[in-house]
């Protein structure tokens, strides 16, 4: 097969040749089960004949997708997901069991945190969370029982970008898998697995659907670990619809796209942002990727803003406990994804009332920084 670019294979990808009906899109197999002509037909499916029984145990649509990320992180083999939680417990699941130890990044997305520190410690997995921009930390918190290296590739909310070739390094020297959650990244910008990383998660409800309409996760990796990912999601019924994952294909073709001015929307952003006296800190990583550093901005406003007035001077820019739409929105950690927080862990990694997560959308960048001046300018 002739090689194809990112750009030319997300939008060329998901056409299939499976009937002779020869629609331009894959449709939609709103459908929960599969018929068979024939006891000898039935048998095929056992044996590994590439057909379908069961939407739960499998699906043409949730297949498209989790082969189109797999295929855009540079994996064999990708599972669709009922959400980007689901999909993090499918790869867990897929290489941790009953009695097994996991060191994570403690600055991991508050869900995922929740379902390391309690769901899986209740069935017997338990999890110890460091700082993983100190590898003599990682190093200490790593037992005889531990299977499983954590992290994300950026953070939330303040960006920090994970050092990949470290882990993948520390997980060959211990012998342990390494798991990382590309959602921030996107395969656009990071494809870790290409670094050697063994299995990426994504939360597909973010850029990959990118329009705020779906809730899906995708979890990619060897075809062996993934074999065993694809097993959870059937036994535990954590798969996706066949809709949402048909919404979710259509959106990942306009990923490149948006990526591309989403991130350079963010870059002009943060520019003015670094500008503004108002503002005393702006998260922002430097050198995420040759193509961009992503859509988030998170900026800490000085002292003397108002926090009420700013988020009520916004305007057109909303207020939305979620990230990478093509609208540009706004949120408040300590409001929401932190807000389960003590003070005091909040004030450990920098989460206060003046600090205000930015998803950049695809309007015009003038548009949004005129809108940021203003809502900060009214806050003053
Ligand atoms: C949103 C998010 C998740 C969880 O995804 P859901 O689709 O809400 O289950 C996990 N990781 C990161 C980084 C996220 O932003």
């Amino acid at each position: 097969m002739v090689n194809q670019s990112f750009e030319t294979k997300i939008v060329h990808q998901s056409l299939k040749k499976t009937n002779h009906i020869r629609s331009k899109t894959t449709p939609i197999f709103q459908t929960s089960a599969f018929t068979f002509n024939s006891l000898e037909e039935l048998e095929g499916f056992y044996d590994g004949d590439a057909s379908y029984l069961y939407t739960r145990t499998g699906n043409p649509n949730t297949d498209e997708l989790g082969q189109m990320v797999a295929s855009l992180e540079g994996a064999p083999s990708g599972v669709a997901t009922s959400s980007g939680l689901s999909a993090i417990l499918a790869g867990v699941l897929s290489v941790a069991s009953a009695g097994d130890h996991i060191v994570a990044a403690e600055d991991i997305y508050g869900g995922t945190h929740h379902l390391l520190k309690q769901e899986l410690k209740n069935l017997g997995i338990e999890t110890t969370f460091v700082n993983f921009a100190d590898e003599a930390a990682i190093r200490h918190a790593i037992r005889d029982n531990t299977k499983l290296l954590y992290s994300e590739t950026v953070t939330n909310p303040f960006l920090r970008v994970e050092r990949i070739d470290k882990l993948v390094q520390l997980g060959e020297e211990y012998k342990l898998y390494t798991m990382v959650d590309n959602t921030f990244a996107t395969p656009y910008l990071l494809n870790p697995y290409l670094e050697g990383i063994h299995i990426v998660a994504h939360s597909a409800t973010k850029y990959l659907g990118g329009h705020s309409d779906v809730t899906a996760g995708v979890v990619v990796g060897c075809e062996e670990l993934m074999s065993k990912a694809r097993q959870k999601v059937v036994n535990l019924g954590s798969n996706l619809s066949s809709f949402e994952a048909w919404l979710t294909c259509r959106g990942i073709k306009t990923m490149a796209l948006r990526m591309e001015r989403q991130s350079a929307n963010a870059k002009q952003l943060a520019e003015s942002l670094y500008r503004n006296s108002y503002v005393k800190k702006v998260y922002y990583p430097t050198d995420l990727s040759s193509r961009g550093n992503g859509a988030i901005v998170t900026i800490e406003l000085a002292d003397t803003c108002d926090i009420h007035r700013f988020f009520s001077s916004l305007g057109w820019v909303k207020i939305v406990p979620t990230l990478a739409g093509v609208e540009t929105t706004v949120s408040y950690p300590l409001g929401t994804s932190h807000r389960a927080l003590s003070l005091e862990e909040q004030q450990n990694i920098g989460i206060n009332q003046q600090v205000v997560r930015i998803s950049i959308g695809i309007e015009d960048a003038d548009d949004i920084i005129k809108q940021f001046d203003k809502a900060i300018q009214a806050s003053v």
